[in-house]
C-alpha cells in the first residue's frame, strides 16, 4: 500500500514524538508500503523517510520546487521524488497516490493536510481511512474542541467518524491497513 504521512516539519523536543514518528517509518518498510509523503529532509519528516528506507520501504516523495530550490530541504535521494510547481498541486498529487492517510506530531502544516483529507472524505470524495497518531495524547487538546464543535452542532457525528484515532504507531499502521 502506500502511506501518505504528515508531520512536523521540525523536530520537537520530545523524544517521544520521534521515537514514534521513527516506529512509523520502521513498519512501512517492514511491511512493504510506501511511504508518500511531503519530501523534506527536516524535522519529522526526515525522520519517518529515513526510517522507512531503512527498513526496505519505498520512499515516495511531493516537494514543491520553491521549497526544495529555496530552502534546499528535499530528501534527494527519495527512490522518487516528484518537484511541483505549487503547493496545491503538491498536495492533490500525495492525495491521488496515497491509499491511507497518517497523521502524526505536527504543526499548522500538518493540520491544514488533515483537514484538506478530512473534508474531501466527509463530503464523499473519497473513503481512505485517516488515522490521527496521539502519541503521549499530543492531539488531545483538538481532539477535545472537536467535540465541543459537535456538541455546538457544527460537527456531525459520520463526521467526526471520519478519522480513527490510535494510541501507538502498530494500532495506527494497522487501521491504515484496512483500508476503511
Ligand atoms: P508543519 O506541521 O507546519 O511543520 O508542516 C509539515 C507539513 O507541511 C508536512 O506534512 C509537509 O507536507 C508540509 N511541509 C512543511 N514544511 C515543509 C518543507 N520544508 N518541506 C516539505 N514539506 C513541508
Amino acid at each position: 500500500m502506500r502511506l501518505c504521512v504528515y508531520c512536523a516539519s521540525s523536530t520537537p523536543p520530545s523524544p517521544s514524538y520521534v521515537h514514534a514518528t521513527q516506529h512509523v517509518g520502521t513498519l512501512i518498510g517492514q511491511r512493504g508500503h510506501t511511504l508518500v509523503y511531503g519530501g523534506g529532509d527536516v524535522g519529522l519528516m526526515g525522520v519517518v523517510a529515513r526510517a522507512a528506507h531503512e527498513a526496505g520501504g519505498t520512499v515516495f516523495g511531493v516537494i514543491p520546487a520553491a521549497l526544495r530550490d529555496i530552502e534546499g530541504v528535499a530528501y534527494e535521494v527519495a527512490d522518487d521524488l516528484v518537484v511541483t510547481q505549487t503547493m496545491q498541486e503538491r498536495k492533490a498529487l500525495m492525495y491521488n497516490l496515497a491509499d491511507a492517510f497518517l497523521v502524526l506530531p505536527g504543526g499548522f502544516g500538518t493540520l491544514e493536510e488533515f483537514m484538506e483529507v478530512l473534508t474531501l472524505r466527509n463530503l464523499g470524495y473519497h473513503q481512505k481511512p485517516i488515522v490521527v497518531l496521539n502519541t503521549d495524547g499530543v492531539y488531545d487538546p483538538l481532539l477535545a474542541f472537536f467535540e465541543g464543535l459537535q456538541e455546538q452542532g457544527m460537527v456531525r457525528p459520520h463526521a467526526r467518524a471520519g478519522f480513527h484515532v490510535a494510541a501507538t504507531p502498530e494500532a495506527a499502521v494497522a487501521h491504515a491497513e484496512t483500508r476503511a
